[in-house]
């Protein structure tokens, strides 16, 4: 296989890309600027270097702990807790949430062997303690999985002085946040309900 080929199968391993859309990319590469293309290439290089785990969200982030967790303009007594680094940024970008995340990188499912210690659930815990967070607010999905992982915080935070809520997603169930469009999100909030 000569390197455009292996580009092209490669590519197609990319999300949402067939190897249709992979042949278009690679052969456009092929007659792009080379700087263009250099660049491209040593940022994709560099991605696992430069981008981490924030260690006091889990969010990804250049610089530990990430822009949010360091910011003195957020609201600090209030955590969202969302199952990826995405479903944060989307919430974030409402303009509407102005307070901390907690992304959980998952969520609890038996049949995957993933439950509260692999979503680091004791970390929360202890950041919600220490900080003196008021309020934790669920953004997890719809789904089985999100549905348990909600049920499961709201038992490890039962007797806790805090005001915990999920928000209302008027999505169809099994939908992720991610397709949903900002309005809804902002609805999505403000229609949170105590748990
Ligand atoms: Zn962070």
């Amino acid at each position: 296989m000569n390197s455009l080929d292996r580009l092209i199968s490669i590519l197609s391993r990319l999300p949402g890309i067939g190897k249709k859309s992979a042949t278009r990319i690679a052969y456009s590469l092929l007659v792009s600027d080379r700087v263009f293309v250099e660049n491209l290439g040593n940022l994709i290089r560099e991605l696992p270097e430069k981008i981490v785990r924030c260690s006091l969200c889990g969010n990804y982030t250049e610089e530990d702990p990430c822009s949010i967790c360091s910011s003195s303009e957020r609201n600090r007594k209030q955590i969202c807790i969302v199952e990826q680094p995405r479903d944060a940024q989307i919430i974030d970008a409402t303009g509407e949430y102005k307070g901390l995340f907690f992304v959980l990188n998952g969520v609890i499912s038996p049949l995957d062997g993933i439950g509260p210690e692999q979503l680091g659930l004791n970390r929360l815990k202890e950041r919600v303690d220490r900080e003196g967070i008021t309020e934790m607010i669920i953004a997890t999905n719809p789904t089985v999985e999100g549905d348990t992982t909600s049920l499961y915080l709201q038992r490890l935070f039962q007797g806790s002085p805090v005001r915990l809520s999920r928000i209302a997603t008027g999505l169809p169930v099994g939908g992720d946040m991610e397709y949903a469009d900002q309005l809804s999100v902002v609805r999505a909030l403000r229609a949170r309900q105590d748990l």
